[in-house]
């Protein structure tokens, strides 16, 4: 597990430090400690030289902005390095709470912060108080090709918009786990997988269960618990996600397991087998091309792997609640495999078998019995429909083969539920999604639905 961000070179630790660092190295996988302004930078850069799991960030807070100038720009590029555990810049931003430094004087040191990340090449860590709209217009206009975290995020949804759009990460921190803050909580439905970061922003917001203590590293654990509760999945998986998002935007090295090519990996108790990159649609808000790691998995296979391996990968089936046939793109384009792993999982007491779909199986195979030789095999089908009308789908989808594909895939979900198969048809609510229309449609093909929330990942194409 990763702090993303705290102060740990802070006066508030002055007494007790070598105690919560041995703790930070024993308990965490990283910590990251984030400078204030320049001379606050350089403890922090040297706190980080004495722990191999401390890093720094080297900034100017936008309440220190006042006592700085563009004279600074390049001690900021000297004292990031100085070292090569300073592994962002920041934190840098807009705070229009306090005020303490005028807002002329803020936009003035964030911009030349960013100016000195895009030399650097490094990601930036921002903060940004009572200043939600001014900060997501300045991410808007001056963020291209800048990597970097928005630190504590507290809910603001034209911000998060932003934020998304170009790409960066969303940092939570104790205030996620405060009864009160629902809302927030909430926004946690919106983040991709892969852009989701925590933090303690330790010595302060200690989170719900030690609220009003002194806040410290390895309190993360609990914001990891209260976002895996928010999300439905386990502390584990909240663990792996983050951790490798963080190594990711952070630049620190990968372990082998992270870096590898997923064929089978679990989300809670249940498996998920990914048996391809190739999809024939080409679904609008499709993270396919953009993002190779999903749910803390690198899944975007470069080759397409035997049933062996994957029998060898899934080894005992029958401890799973479900295996699903879902990954980085379509199952059907392997249908063989698929049968042939799907026969195996079976005869090794592998219980409830779904296959994640675009519905299109009858195009790609050209087969139209391949329902057939699943029976006994697959117990549900869920078909991604994204759409309740033709129109619509052509222009979200995008099939590549053309038309026709909507009366193919109707069939193939009349055809699924006319064997026996259980259906739920699945969309996701993205911009001007008719979420009534889809309803609709399910209701007149006698199926389940699910609808998924839209989740940004760059620009959505309007
Ligand atoms: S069907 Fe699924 S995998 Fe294929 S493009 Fe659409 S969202 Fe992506």
């Amino acid at each position: 597990m990763i702090d993303t961000h705290a102060h740990l070179h802070f006066p508030q630790f002055d007494e007790d430090r070598e105690e919560i660092i041995r703790e930070c190295e024993n308990k965490l996988d990283a910590v990251i400690t984030v400078g204030g302004d320049l001379e606050d930078s350089k403890k922090a850069v040297e706190l980080a030289m004495s722990s191999r799991k401390i890093y720094a960030s080297v900034g100017i807070h936008p309440h220190e902005a006042k006592n700085y100038s563009e004279k600074d720009y390049d001690r900021i590029v000297e004292i990031s390095k100085s070292s090569p555990k300073v592994v962002a810049l920041g934190e840098m931003g807009l705070d229009f709470y306090r005020n303490l430094s005028s807002k002329e004087k803020q936009y003035e040191i964030f911009e030349m912060q960013i100016e000195a990340a895009r030399e650097l090449n490094l990601p930036v860590i921002i903060h940004s108080r009572n200043a939600g709209k001014e900060t997501a217009s300045f991410i808007r206009t001056k963020f291209k090709g800048i990597k970097g975290v928005l630190h504590c995020f507290s809910g603001d949804k034209e911000l998060l918009k932003a934020a998304l759009d170009e790409g960066l990460y969303i940092s939570y921190a104790g205030i996620v786990t405060y009864p009160k803050n629902s809302e927030l909580r909430e926004t946690l439905k919106y983040v991709p997988s892969s852009r989701l970061l925590i933090e303690t922003d330790s010595p302060y917001l200690a989170p719900q269960p030690v609220r009003g203590k002194r806040n410290k590293p390895a309190y993360v654990a609990y914001v990891a618990m209260t976002i895996a509760k928010e999300l439905g999945l386990s502390f584990l998986d909240i663990d792996r996600m983050t951790s490798l998002n963080a190594k990711r935007l952070f630049g620190l090295s990968l372990t082998e397991e992270e870096k590898k090519e997923r064929l089978a990996y679990t989300v809670g108790n249940k498996l998920y087998v990914n048996l391809t990159s190739k999809c024939p649609c080409s679904c609008k808000f499709c993270f396919r091309g953009k993002e190779d790691f999903i749910l803390g998995y690198n899944l975007n296979l470069r080759r397409e792997p035997i049933p062996e391996e994957y029998m060898y990968r899934i080894k005992n089936p029958g401890i799973y609640d479900e295996i699903v046939f879902c990954g980085y793109g379509e199952p059907f384009e392997r249908f063989d495999v698929l049968k042939k792993v799907a026969e195996w999982i079976r005869k090794m007491g592998g219980k409830h078998l779904r296959v994640d779909t675009c519905g299109l199986g009858y195009l790609i195979t050209g087969r139209e019995n391949i329902l057939d030789e699943l029976k006994g095999l697959i117990d549900t089908f869920n078909v991604s429909v994204n759409a309740s009308a033709p129109e619509e789908y052509y222009e979200i989808v995008r099939p590549k083969f053309g038309s026709g594909s909507w009366e193919s895939l109707l069939k193939f979900i009349k055809d699924a539920k006319r064997k026996g198969f259980k259906v739920i048809i699945s969309a996701v609510n993205y911009p001007g999604f008719n979420e009534k229309a889809f309803i609709d449609l399910a209701n007149r093909l006698q199926v389940d639905f699910k609808i998924r929330n839209f989740k940004r990942f760059g620009k959505w194409e309007e």
